[in-house]
């Protein structure tokens, strides 16, 4: 009897830190999710017409950036 206890209690605890493991992952990953995002709209201001673009997307030259080859020139 008491041998069955112990094992009921065993479970239970391993089934909270199994809930706890997986709260835990949620989290982390949430907030990589976030800082993965926030480097997708890193958003950079054309120097000739002042439209906004993602700097993957713009044109640099020099200090400055534009939206397409034609603001460049
Ligand atoms: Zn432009």
């Amino acid at each position: 009897m008491n041998l069955i206890r112990l094992l009921v209690i065993a479970a239970i605890i391993w089934l909270c830190y199994r809930i706890y493991q997986n709260w835990l992952e949620t989290k982390s990953s949430a907030a990589h999710k976030k800082q993965h995002d926030n480097s997708i709209e890193d958003m950079v201001q054309c120097a000739k017409c002042g439209v906004h673009i993602p700097q993957q997307e713009a044109l640099k030259s020099g200090d400055k950036f534009y939206c397409s080859e034609a603001h460049k020139q």
